[in-house]
């Protein structure tokens, strides 16, 4: 009998998954704990794909009219008092900035000096501060709409942090536009939501539902907040975009008024919407397996690294050269509007190099030996397929094909995500077995996402979420209107909603 294959990652998903989570990040080399409890250091390889996904967003964002911007770090509080419901929703994560120098203090250390009159907030996002700017560049309805992004650093003062997941910093874009009219914001709210699910779904690979949130589970101060959410591995769900239509409850705050074309002065109407680094931990938790970290190709740091093989006394130049000319054939090639970009391993660390670059993900890693170079072929592997599989093909017909081969582990990817979503996706109305999928869904195997019917109420939801820890993740735009029961009180609904337990 074979003897059971070792995994590259311990512990495997199956045995703790969130612990494998942990070392799927450390052993991919993308980022790892800061002096500063609650932020990371993203290290080149994790920051790369954020770049690449930087990139790719913001290409989409610009095809739409939306231009970039940059505003101060710095919040007044007062700012963020305006707005009543989102004072209540941020209120108890922020950091404050109270004073503004440090002097020396009697035991040789520094104190914090020069108590600030108002104190600062460090944004946990910008709507106050850039409500406050909209509010002067408009004046009549020809400077409408506005349409800013930017891509900036929040800081949510957060107890229980995980990298990528949850930190008390994170690298974001947020996005908010004022128009002259409700349907026109409104609109924009759904472009945006369709921006991300775009992105989300062709470059990350992760399939999304579409939907609104609840009114308890809405961004303080929105009138309808809309998401994507994602199945993860172990059945949970992420939340990987949002896009806010704000109605005219921070234009009235920040007082963003214009004169319309009937020379009435008016309230604007405005959006907001933002995307994180927590769609990294999605990619992770979403296609990686227990040998580490897969990155799709699209969203790669590197689509390919050659690993060339000699033994002392060979002709170790003649396979460097080798090496070097199939890494500049393959960049000639353009993948998605990218070159593809390769990598040389020449690191003499045995099996393990081979290894680091499966814990990294990579998609495709080709080996080259003398034998390979006399038969003018290459070794090849990819990430989306197990780890001792590997095929010998021609050189030529390589380099030819290495934009398809990525398509196809994209394309492959992003199938078996769908997959995987579908086999774990159940319609429920009986209460009892509702309760018993989330009662023992304790571990990797158990769990799901329901689609149950909610009778609409903030109480059902409330205890269903006290029970089981099980939310409404969202109202799906495309559940259908069906009668119904409530999962939880047996009043009638008329659609059925999306349950998971979320990150
Ligand atoms: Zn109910």
């Amino acid at each position: 009998m074979a003897k059971k294959a070792k995994t590259a990652i311990s512990p495997t998903r199956e045995q703790d998954y969130s612990a494998w989570y942990q070392e799927v990040v450390k052993q991919s080399d993308m980022s790892e704990n800061s002096p500063v409890r609650g932020c990371m250091v993203i290290k080149p390889w994790g920051y790369a794909i954020w770049e690449n996904i930087m990139h790719g967003m913001d290409a989409l964002f610009k095809e739409t009219g939306v231009k970039n911007a940059y505003f101060p770090l710095f919040i007044p509080l007062s700012y963020m008092e305006k707005e009543a419901e989102h004072v209540e929703g941020f209120a108890k994560e922020c950091a404050v900035v109270t004073h503004h120098k440090l002097e020396a203090g009697e035991d040789g250390g520094l104190v914090p000096a020069g108590k600030l009159a108002e104190p600062l907030i460090v944004r946990p996002t910008s709507e106050t501060i850039i409500g406050e700017s909209m509010a002067k560049w408009t004046s009549s309805y020809r400077d409408l709409p506005i349409l800013i992004n930017q891509w900036a650093n929040v800081v949510r003062w957060e107890m229980r942090t995980r990298m990528f997941l949850r930190t008390s910093e994170f690298l974001w874009q947020e996005g908010h536009t004022a128009h002259a009219t409700e349907q026109e914001a409104k609109e924009r709210t759904i472009q945006m939501l369709d921006v991300y699910t775009k992105f989300v779904e062709e470059c990350l690979a992760m399939p999304v539902i579409r939907g609104s949130k609840t009114p308890s589970e809405r961004f303080p101060g929105a009138e309808d907040t809309t998401c994507i959410e994602a199945m993860m591995q172990d059945k949970r769900a992420l939340q990987a975009g949002t896009s806010h239509f704000l109605g005219q409850n921070f234009a009235k705050s920040s007082n963003i008024k214009f004169q319309n074309e009937e020379g009435k002065e008016a309230f604007a109407w405005t959006t907001s919407w933002g995307s994180s680094t927590r769609m990294i931990g999605g990619m992770i938790m979403v296609h990686s397996d227990d040998d580490g970290l897969i990155v799709p190709p699209r969203v790669a740091p590197s689509h390919v690294v050659i690993l060339p093989f000699f033994k002392k006394g060979e002709d170790q130049r003649g396979i460097m050269d080798s090496a070097n000319e199939l890494k500049d054939a393959l960049e000639q090639k353009l993948y998605h509007g990218r070159k593809v970009e390769v990598e040389i391993d020449d690191r003499d660390i045995g099996g393990a190099r081979g290894w680091d670059w499966v814990k990294k993900g990579v998609p495709v890693r080709i080996e080259l030996g003398p034998r390979d170079i006399a038969n003018n072929s290459v070794f090849l592997a990819r990430r989306d397929e197990a780890s001792n599989q590997k095929n010998s093909i021609p050189r030529d017909e390589f380099i030819d094909q290495i934009t398809d081969i990525l398509d196809s582990i994209q394309e492959n990817l992003f199938q078996r995500a769908v997959d995987f979503r579908k086999e774990n996706t159940q319609e429920i109305d009986d209460k009892k077995e509702f309760y018993k999928v989330y009662k023992k869904s304790k571990g990797y195997n158990n769990g799901a996402f329901v689609m149950a019917h909610w009778c609409g109420s903030d109480e059902c939801e409330e205890t269903i979420k006290k029970h089981l820890s099980v939310t409404i993740r969202c109202i799906p735009f495309d559940s259908p209107v069906e009668e119904g029961k409530c999962i939880c009180c047996d009043n009638s609904s008329s659609r059925r909603v999306l349950f998971a337990k979320a990150y």
